[in-house]
This record gives C-alpha cells, structure tokens and sequence, in this order.
C-alpha cells in the first residue's frame, strides 16, 4: 500500500495485486504497533483514504500475478480476479449473515472464531464488500440468501476474471506467513489449546477480536493471569528457521505490555535465548525491567505439557543464568512463531532468485523488479514502509530510464 501511494502520488499509474478480499496484509490483523503502542487502523485509514482519493491506483481483490513476462520498461501481467460472489450493488449488513447457519473458521482471526459463507472479512476492510465462501455455502443457506438478500445482491455464477495488462516496474511486496508451530512437537501447539501463537495473541487483544479484546484462555475462557511468553519458537534452530526473525523479541514485550494493561493483577515471564531489541528499542525493553509482575528467564524452553490443574499448562526450561531446571506453571502460554516469506511456498510467477528460505536475494536480480519487506527479509513494520518507499523510487528511476 505504501508503494503504492507513493508512486501515484508523484503521477505514475500503479496496479495493486491482493491476494486477500482485503487490503492490509498481516499488519492490519496486529492489536497495536511497538514501540508507540498505537492500532495500526490510524496508518491504514490513512493510506485508504490516500488510495480511494487517487484515481492513478486500481485495486484489485482477491486477485493474483499469474503470468508475469517481458524486461525493465515493458513488462506484461497477467491477473486473476478470483470471484468474490458478491456484486456490490447492494449494501449488505451483519442482519444478512446472522441468518445463515454454516460456517467456516475466521482466517481473519487465525481459526479462533468462525463466520457464516457471507462475510466481511474484517470491520475496517477496504474494499468493503462483502465475501461469499461458494465452498462453504449450504443448500438451506443458498435458499435463505435467495429469500432475504435483493435480487443482485449476490451472483452465484460470477466467473474467475483474467486481465492482461502492460507495466513499466514491478514491486513485490508479498509479505509473510507465521511459521508453522505444530511442527514444534515440544511445545504442544495444535495439541494442548491454551498454548497459542503470537500473532493469535494480537487478536484476542484486539477489540475487533474473537474475545472482544479480553485476553482469555482458548479451553475455558478464564481470564489469563499468569501468561508464558516463549521466544525463538522456530526461529534460530537449524532445525527449523536458522535465521533470527528479527521482530518477535519486541513483539512478545509488546504482548506483553497488553497482559499488564489488560489486568492489573496479571503476571508474564518471558523465556529467552536472547532479547534483541535494536536501537532505540531497548528503551520499551528496560522500562520493563522494573515491573514485579514480569519475569525474565533466560533458557530454550524444552516442553510443554499438561499441569494436574485443568488447562494450567508445565514449562519445562533450563535457566542458564543459575536457578537450574525449572518447571513452571501457567495458564496460557504464547510461542513467538517465527516469520517465513510468503515467497516459500508460492513464488511470483517469474525468473527471480530466491535465498534458501525463500527471501528474494537482494533487490531483485533483474532490472526493473524490486522487492519490499517480508519478500526480501525479516522486518517490522517501520522497516517495511522504508523499504517500500525506497522500492517505489527505484521502480520510478526505472521508468525513467534509469536501472
Ligand atoms: Fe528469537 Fe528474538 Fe530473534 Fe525472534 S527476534 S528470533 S524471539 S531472538
């Protein structure tokens, strides 16, 4: 989004390919940002704002690259808009949704709740149309939208649409995946429910979230009052992602913070290999030092499992610092999940190198095509909208005749 407002700004005509019915990526589903503690809705609104109000920028959803061939200068896309069933000619309400019965798990919230097949995939989701999931849609459904919904409102037989279109510079900003945690047997996630992952943490802090914003625990709703925070959860473990995430010390601080805020009473310890807070980050980090009711154990945590206390789950961890083998008890644990480029598992339908985890290598090895963020490595959000910016001039040399 950034790039793009940023290269219609200065005058150039910008196509913006999303994946999701919606624009935002990952960050749009984070609570708040670190180290301002600010919802990322304020950035967002604003950048909306910026693309409804620049007619320079067409967007489409939920849309994919599916060809992408040429040089610098004259590239050819070709794009493809899935259906998203709903016509737009209509304004549609939660009242539709309510009166429908199958469901499917809310990506939006990472499967912790569920909505109908008709659905805004978020409150503050631009576009804002809504979505119909064809897959999920029951025969008593389809007959129920037929009943309440005007006639228009929904067209069951739209059909994939495929543009051909012609560009001068290509930016690839396709973002990351949280690592997969059921792969870390030791931690129990996907077998024990109240041991959850960071970026499930964000949303049930989030108001617009599956609890409303009270950070509860998934098996019984008891409110969390004594939370683990268990760092490098796939991260720097050959076994797993050798490299660092980069964010996920910082995000944990700033979970957190979320925990303390959300209830006075609440305790958090955090188990590390090390905290790696840059600049001037450490400040977030140091001022929680004083805090009583947060604890910081430095050790690799080597399990999880059930406590005798129904739900309370046992961390089993070495403290490298002196107390020795430690066995703790809580009643929610959160795993800071590394970050894996979307570029993975899916790549970009063209002749870009890509590192052995699948970050694009450098800028880009062919002129004209230049990575942001996530696609090129692990990076905050502040990092991503330099980088995107810096993407945007040099996708703006490109069509000037520079490399
Ligand atoms: Fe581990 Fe922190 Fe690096 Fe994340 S940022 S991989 S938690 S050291």
């Amino acid at each position: 989004m950034t790039a793009a407002v940023e290269a219609a700004e200065v005058g150039y005509r910008v196509i913006l390919v999303e994946k999701e019915p919606y624009l935002g990526g990952r960050v749009i589903r984070m609570n708040r940002y670190f180290p301002k503690m600010c919802p990322p809705s304020c950035g967002f609104e604003i950048n909306v704002r910026r693309i409804r109000q620049n007619a320079r920028i067409t967007v489409y959803t939920p849309a994919t690259v599916e060809e992408l061939a040429g040089t610098a200068g004259n590239f050819k896309a070709r794009i493809r808009v899935k259906p998203r069933y709903v016509t737009g000619a209509y304004s549609l309400d939660d009242s539709f949704t309510a009166q429908l019965s199958a469901t499917r798990p809310n990506d939006f919230n990472y499967g912790m709740d569920r909505t109908t097949a008709l659905y805004q995939p978020h409150d503050m989701a631009y576009p804002t149309d809504y979505v119909l999931d064809r897959a999920v849609l029951s025969a008593s459904d389809e007959a129920k939208l037929a009943e309440i919904l005007p006639a228009g409102a929904v067209d069951l037989d739209m059909a994939e649409q495929h543009l051909e279109v012609k560009i001068g510079a290509v930016i690839v900003a396709t973002g990351w995946q949280p690592y997969d945690a059921t792969k870390l047997d030791n931690l129990a996630f996907g077998r024990l429910p109240n041991v959850i992952t960071n970026v499930m943490m964000e949303r049930l802090a989030a108001r617009g979230g599956p609890t409303g914003g009270a950070i509860i625990r998934p098996s019984d709703g008891k409110k969390a009052e004594n939370v683990a925070f268990v760092q490098c959860a796939g991260s720097r473990d050959e076994k797993h992602l050798p490299y660092c995430s980069a964010v996920c010390c910082m995000a944990s601080l700033k979970q957190i913070r979320y925990v303390r805020e959300k209830n006075e009473n609440a305790r958090a310890t955090m188990f590390y290999i090390d905290i790696r807070t840059l600049g001037s980050l450490e400040k977030f980090y140091y001022e929680m030092l004083d805090d009583a009711n947060i604890s910081f154990v430095k050790g690799k945590v080597a399990e999880i499992s059930e406590a005798p206390d129904a739900g309370d789950l046992l961390v089993k961890v070495e403290d490298t610092l002196g107390q020795g083998n430690l066995h703790l008890q809580f009643d929610l644990v959160v795993l800071a999940t590394g970050m894996v480029p979307a570029g993975a598992a899916e790549k970009i339908p063209f002749r870009l190198t890509y590192d052995e985890h699948g970050f694009i290598d450098g800028t880009t090895n062919i002129p004209g095509v230049y990575a942001a963020g996530c696609a090129k490595h692990p990076c905050d959000v502040s990092r991503t909208t330099k980088d995107a910016t810096a993407a945007a001039l040099k996708a703006i040399q490109c069509l000037n005749g520079g490399a």
